[in-house]
C-alpha cells in the first residue's frame, strides 16, 4: 500500500502521541494522521507542573509542545477532548466515546499512565488531590496557596517537587512515606539522604516508616487530617497523594495485546499486534544497553524515544541508537539528573562533595558505571550519560576530584564501546 492511502491514529494525545505524530511527517509519511486526546488541550509538558507552574504564573500555554498552527501546517487532524473506548484489532478500527468509529492500517498507542489510588476510608473527601495532568495542576494550585499546611503522601518525585514548589510559596508541608527513606524506589540511599536533608533544612517534615490509613473529615466533606498507622494524626488543609503510577493499559488489553505491567513492546515499538505500536509510559519495553531486560519507564527522555522509534519503524527510516535511560527534577536549587539502572552496584565514587550542593555519585558493577546522579552539574551530566554507554576502567582517584575534567583521560584509562 502506498503511505499516501495508509491511515495512523495515535491515541493519547500527550508527550509520546504529540512527539510521534510530529516526527513521523518530520520522516516523512504522507499518509492520513489523527492524534485523539481524551484532555480538551494540545499536546502539553507534565514536567512543569510539579514545578514552575505550580510555584508561579506560568501561562498554560507556555506547557504546550507545540502551537495549533503546527498540526494544521503539517496535516495532523486532531481530535481533543475525545476518549478512545474500545479497539476492534481485527476490523482494525476504535471507537470513540462520542459514538464515531475511525479505521486504521496503524494504531499508535500512547495512553500513558494514570495515578495510583489510595484506598482508604476518607478518600473521597474534599481538598485530595493528584497531579497527573493540567487540570489536577489548576485544582492543586489555589489549594497550595490558601493552605496553611500540606500533607503529601509519598516521597517520590512528583510528592517532592510538590512540597518545593509550596515552601516556595511560603505553606507548610509535611510528607509521609511508607519506606524507610525519600525516593527509595528511584534514588540510591546516598541521594536519598542528600535530598532529604535539603528538604528538612527548608523546613519540611518529613516522616518515613509510617503509612497512611484513612483521611479524616471536618465534618463538612473537607480533610483535616490523615490518621497514621501509628496512631498518630497529621493535621493538614489538603492533601496531595503522589504513590506512583499505573499504565493505562486497560484498551490494549481489552484489545488482546500482550501485555505485563504496560504493554509489551520490542526495540521498534510494537506490540504484539503488527499493526499496533505502543509507546511512553504505558509501555513495558526492552532495553538494548542493559542486555534487552524489559522496564517500564515513565520520563520525558523514554516518551520521545519510542516516538523516534515507532516513527522510523513506520516509515522505514533508519532506527534511533538505543539510549540510556535518564531523568532529571528540580527542587528548590537542586537539579537533579539520573541516569542509568542501579543494578548490580558494588562501589560508589562520589565526584565532589555534598557539602557544596554540586557532586555526582557514580555507581560501579565491577569495571562499569552503570549509574550516574548528578546534583547541580549539568554540563558534566551530558557527558557522564554517554560514559553509561562504554565499559571503562577509571581512576577512582581522579573521578572524586571535580577540578579533573570529566572528558579528561586522567579519569578514563580505556574503553570499548558496549554497544
Ligand atoms: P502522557 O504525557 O501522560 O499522555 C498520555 C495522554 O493520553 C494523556 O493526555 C491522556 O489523557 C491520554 N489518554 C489516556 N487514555 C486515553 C484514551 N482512552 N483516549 C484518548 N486519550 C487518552 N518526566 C521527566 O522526564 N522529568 C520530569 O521532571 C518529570 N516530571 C513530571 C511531573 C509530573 C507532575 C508528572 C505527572 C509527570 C512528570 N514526568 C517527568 C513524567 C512525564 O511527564 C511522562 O513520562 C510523560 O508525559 C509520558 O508521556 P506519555 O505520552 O506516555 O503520557
Amino acid at each position: 500500500m502506498l503511505d499516501e492511502d495508509r491511515t495512523i491514529l495515535v491515541v493519547g494525545a500527550g508527550q509520546a502521541g504529540g512527539t510521534v505524530a510530529a516526527t513521523l511527517r518530520q520522516y516523512g509519511f504522507k499518509g492520513r494522521l489523527t492524534l485523539i486526546g481524551s484532555e480538551p488541550l494540545l499536546p502539553y509538558q507534565r514536567p512543569p507542573l510539579s514545578k514552575a507552574y505550580l510555584k508561579t504564573d506560568v501561562p498554560p500555554d507556555a506547557l504546550k509542545l507545540r502551537p495549533r498552527s503546527f498540526y494544521d501546517e503539517a496535516g495532523i487532524s486532531l481530535r481533543l477532548g475525545e476518549a478512545v473506548t474500545a479497539i476492534d484489532a481485527a476490523a482494525k478500527t476504535v471507537d470513540l466515546a462520542g459514538g464515531d468509529v475511525l479505521s486504521y492500517d496503524i494504531l499508535i498507542l500512547a495512553t500513558g499512565s494514570q495515578a495510583r489510588k489510595l484506598q482508604v476510608p476518607g478518600a473521597d473527601l474534599d481538598g485530595l488531590h493528584e497531579l497527573r495532568n493540567q487540570a489536577d495542576a489548576e485544582k492543586l494550585k489555589p489549594a497550595v496557596r490558601n493552605s496553611r499546611r500540606i500533607a503529601i503522601v509519598g516521597a517520590g518525585y512528583v510528592g517532592l517537587e510538590v512540597a518545593a514548589s509550596a515552601r516556595a510559596l511560603g505553606t507548610e508541608v509535611v510528607v509521609v512515606e511508607r519506606e524507610s527513606r525519600v525516593l527509595a524506589r528511584v534514588a540510591s540511599p546516598q541521594l536519598s539522604g542528600f535530598v532529604e536533608n535539603h528538604h528538612r533544612g527548608r523546613g519540611v517534615e518529613i516522616l518515613t516508616d509510617v503509612s497512611v490509613t484513612a483521611f479524616l473529615g471536618d465534618g463538612r466533606g473537607h480533610v483535616r487530617a490523615l490518621q497514621l498507622a501509628d496512631g498518630r494524626a497529621i493535621a493538614c488543609d489538603a492533601a496531595v497523594v503522589g504513590i506512583g503510577a499505573l499504565p493505562c493499559d486497560a484498551l490494549a488489553l481489552s484489545a488482546g495485546l500482550v501485555c505485563d505491567n504496560g504493554v509489551r513492546v520490542d526495540a521498534e515499538a510494537r506490540t504484539s499486534d503488527p499493526s499496533i505500536y505502543a509507546i511512553g509510559d504505558m509501555t513495558s519495553r526492552p532495553l538494548a544497553l542493559y542486555g534487552g531486560r524489559y522496564a517500564r519507564l515513565e520520563s520525558v527522555p523514554n516518551a520521545l524515544e519510542q516516538a523516534r522509534q515507532a516513527a522510523a519503524s513506520i516509515t522505514g527510516t533508519a532506527p534511533p541508537p538505543p539510549e540510556i535511560p535518564w531523568f532529571w527534577s528540580d527542587q528548590y536549587d537542586l537539579k537533579l539528573q539520573m541516569a542509568g539502572l542501579g543494578s548490580g552496584i558494588d562501589r560508589t565514587i562520589v565526584r565532589g562533595s555534598p557539602e557544596t550542593g554540586k557532586f555526582a555519585l557514580y555507581h560501579l558493577s565491577g569495571e562499569r558505571v552503570v549509574q550516574v546522579e548528578s546534583v547541580n552539574l549539568p554540563t558534566e551530566f551530558i557527558t557522564a550519560k554517554t560514559l553509561l554507554t562504554t565499559v571503562r576502567r577509571i581512576d577512582p582517584d581522579a573521578l572524586a576530584d571535580l577540578a579533573v575534567p570529566i572528558k579528561s583521560d586522567r579519569i578514563f584509562l580505556a574503553d570499548a564501546q558496549l554497544v
